[in-house]
């Protein structure tokens, strides 16, 4: 069975006589039935202003599916208590609830439906949220990203998430789209997309989804991020995931300030007075003084890096805002500059190469990436969560990948300790160079604050 489709984005204008799709208008004193044999009629409005939709329910059923309505409908509240009454006087003429009209039956406003999105009328939504409580099935086919998003919204703001989770777990929904995105790559997917699987995943425990898609916007990064982006406050609530939202920013940017101290290291090695040239030359002197030249020239060149003046006030700059796998990618182009035949092996290339690898490898690793695990996030957030997490004083190449670890909690550690270390010694001989740490270089888009 398919469903009239309301959402879209933008929302199309409403139509002067309204189509099969969109026969529900704000102000619709039909009633949709739910439940035949309901003992309820609930109004929905998405505020106050509006009049609502009308729903035949079934009492227990919503009780049992959702602890919102459980509290609502149960007898410490008094809506609960009027329900009843009005109820036991109704029975007193009719046997069967069947043929008691609908009209004729307690009702009950609900206002406020969660941070949805902008669709034209709730009224299909909340039929299908309600009939997800009643335990019908919206289909054979899984609903459309956008609706499962809001139905997950929805169900989050009642308090039925497990209800909604084992729904979409018994009709294999999630599955089912996999499949679709595999057979069509997921090379397509837009930010909103990206967020809205994100969004499922963690309201409707599908750990594969929050993995994937929080290591993809992490990677991606978000507009949403920069410090100038203003708030539409019509956005749904995908735009800003409770927790995930915090915590994907916050490993961007520890992902991005590994990087930015790679760029770092190798500047002030050069800029040192220990001599990096590998011959022992006369003319080393001047081959070190080449390869900074070189080395500044070309992370200018990628963008990496900004020449800026100590003399005058330095201007406000943002994080970089690209894809972290392109930034790296950038870095690798890095060419094998040699001042003379002799002098091969004493650039940057050669030793920032294996180390670069190094970081994409931990961006990538399958099992132990920098995504969210949905596990890890739901059984054990506090010791998981890395902006919840202590940093690690030092991190020094050799503290690998720990593949021997069976439980995944412990496999994360390798990469977390990378990320977030306070220091990391990239030549893994505790050679640190001796530089001014605030050189007149200043790295590309420097953040301006750290969380920390
Ligand atoms: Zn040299
Ligand atoms: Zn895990």
């Amino acid at each position: 069975m398919t469903r009239p489709s309301l959402f879209g984005s933008p929302p199309p204008p409403t139509p002067a006589s309204p189509s099969p799709a969109t026969t529900g208008t704000q102000n619709d004193s039909t009633i949709t039935v739910i439940a035949p044999e309901g003992e309820l009629v609930l109004r929905v409005k998405e505020d106050e202003g509006k009049e609502g939709f009308l729903y035949r329910v079934g009492i227990s059923r919503l009780r049992g599916a959702s602890a919102y309505f459980d509290n609502l409908l149960g007898p410490t509240f008094n809506e609960g208590t009027r329900i009843s009454r009005e109820l036991e006087e109704l029975r007193k003429g009719n046997t069967r609830l069947l043929d008691i009209p609908a009209e004729q039956l307690p009702e009950v406003t609900i206002v406020d439906v969660g941070r949805i999105s902008r669709v034209s009328t709730i009224k299909v939504l909340m039929a299908d949220f309600l009939r997800v409580l009643h335990g019908s099935s919206l289909g054979k086919d899984p609903p459309l990203l956008t609706n499962m998003a809001n139905l997950a919204i929805v169900a989050d703001r009642f308090d039925a998430l497990p209800t909604f989770a084992a729904l979409v777990k018994k009709h294999k929904y999630l599955s089912l789209i996999d499949s679709k995105i595999k057979t069509k790559g997921y090379s397509a997917s837009t930010e909103e997309r990206i967020r809205q699987r994100l969004l499922i995943g963690v309201f409707l425990d599908y750990p594969p989804w929050v993995r994937y898609y929080s290591r993809k916007l992490i990677v991606q990064g978000s507009a949403r991020w920069n410090p100038e982006f203003v708030e539409d406050d019509s956005t749904a609530l995908w735009a800003d995931i409770p927790g995930i939202e915090d915590e994907s920013l916050f490993r961007r940017q520890c992902v991005l300030d590994t990087i930015n101290s790679l760029q770092v290291h190798f500047m002030s090695l050069y800029m040192s007075n220990q001599r990096q040239c590998r011959l022992g030359y006369d003319s080393s002197a001047q081959c070190d003084s080449y390869q900074l030249g070189e080395m500044i020239r070309f992370f200018n060149k990628i963008g990496t890096l900004r020449l800026e003046s100590r003399i005058s006030a330095s201007d406000g700059t943002t994080d970089y805002e690209g894809d972290i796998t392109k930034l790296i990618d950038n870095l690798r182009q890095c060419p094998e500059y040699q001042i003379d035949n002799n002098h091969a092996h004493c650039g940057l290339r050669e030793r920032i190469l294996p180390l670069l690898l190094l970081l994409q490898s931990m961006i990538d690793a399958s099992g132990n990436d920098i995504g969210i695990c949905g596990e890890c996030w739901r059984d054990h957030k506090a010791s998981y969560a890395w902006s919840l997490s202590k940093r690690p004083v030092m991190w020094a190449k050799g503290n690998g990948l720990r593949p021997s670890e069976n439980h995944c909690r412990n496999r994360h550690g390798a990469t977390r300790d990378l990320f977030m270390a306070a220091q990391r010694d990239w030549t893994g001989d505790g050679n640190f160079p001796t530089l001014n740490r605030t050189p007149m270089f200043l790295p590309g888009k420097r953040p301006e604050s750290r969380p920390w």
